[in-house]
């Protein structure tokens, strides 16, 4: 199942970069494996997947500990600071970055371990209510006050497009993205290298492909659903 996932997303992903004007080599595909058993991720490592996305804490460490070493760890998922000395030697990528306190944390235990933590600033362009990230309004200044902090890098931005049943619907906000981040890079901030936008889901990773997202975060889509446990 995971490897005609794979074709089909693949298939996809050469489509949008085709109407779009793009190289496929632009667009990174991660699988987001929470909910997963490890053998489930081992086997989309075995088809070639190197970039697997997790959305909690222990959930990624464990699997972190389980899989080979050469996986790119992404956390996708809210981060509480007293959880940000597990993960920050062992994530490649925090997508999940939305204020000044959360990136102080994230400072001091990469300098604590001396380590630099690559980040993505999340930004909440719709302005749902339920969802975490900066404001539009803040994002850029949250982006700068970011930038001065040691042993943090600032790479980009990321966003969670509201569920719709029409990823037409969220073209807007990918565009919307697309431009907070172009208005950064024309501020040319000290210690901040944007070159990435994290955006789109199984449900609309194409429109986000056709708006610039050089990160595209699937779970469904190769995973299949997935099912939660009542806690
Ligand atoms: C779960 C999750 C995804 C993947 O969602 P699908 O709809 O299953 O592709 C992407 N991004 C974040 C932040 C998530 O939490």
């Amino acid at each position: 199942m995971i490897q005609e996932n794979l074709r089909t997303v693949e298939d996809r992903i050469c489509a949008s970069c085709e109407r779009s004007g793009r190289e496929r080599g632009s667009v990174k595909l991660i699988a987001v494996s929470k909910t997963k058993p490890v053998s489930m991720l081992q086997e989309a490592y075995d088809l070639g997947c190197r970039d697997f996305g997790e959305n909690k804490v222990q959930e990624l460490v464990e699997k972190y500990e389980q899989l080979p070493k050469d996986i790119r760890w992404h956390m996708i998922g809210h981060l509480q600071r007293n959880k940000v000395k597990y993960i920050v030697d062992k994530v490649y990528l925090i997508h999940s970055v939305d204020s000044l306190r959360l990136a102080e944390e994230i400072s001091r235990e990469a300098l604590k371990k001396n380590v630099t933590v690559s980040v993505l600033v999340e930004v909440n362009v719709a302005g749902e209510e339920s969802k975490f990230g900066a404001s539009v309004s803040e994002a850029v200044s949250l982006v700068e006050q970011i930038a001065g902090l040691p042993g943090i890098v600032v790479r980009g931005l990321m966003t969670i497009a509201p569920y719709v049943e029409n990823p037409e619907e969220n073209r807007l906000y990918f565009a919307k993205l697309k431009q907070i981040y172009v208005d950064i890079i024309q501020k040319n901030i000290d210690n901040v290298c944007m070159g990435e936008l994290s955006m789109g889901m199984t449900g609309d990773y194409e429109v986000a492909i056709e708006e610039g997202a050089t990160y595209i975060r699937v779970g469904t889509g190769i995973f299949g659903e997935r099912q939660y446990k009542a806690e």
